[in-house]
């Protein structure tokens, strides 16, 4: 089954992906800079680390929409 990287946007094979997260990213690295941490540390990461990285997931995301609205 032929995918479509969600980050980079690169057509790849769902069985060659190394992210845990085979439908959605084509590799590792753009699961990591997409999401700002990797599934696979997200299993073994403390709390206090996801809830940092969810975070800052949350605060990209104001950013992008606040600069969104301005630019409106
Ligand atoms: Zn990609």
């Amino acid at each position: 089954m032929m995918m479509k990287c969600t980050r980079c946007g690169i057509a790849y094979s769902h069985t060659r992906s190394t992210s845990a997260l085979v439908l959605t990213y084509c590799g590792m690295l753009c699961e990591v800079s997409d999401l700002g941490y990797s599934m696979a540390a997200f299993e073994k990461a403390p709390i206090v680390e996801l809830r940092r990285a969810i975070r800052r997931r949350q605060e990209r995301e104001e950013v992008i929409g606040l600069a969104a609205r301005m630019a409106a």
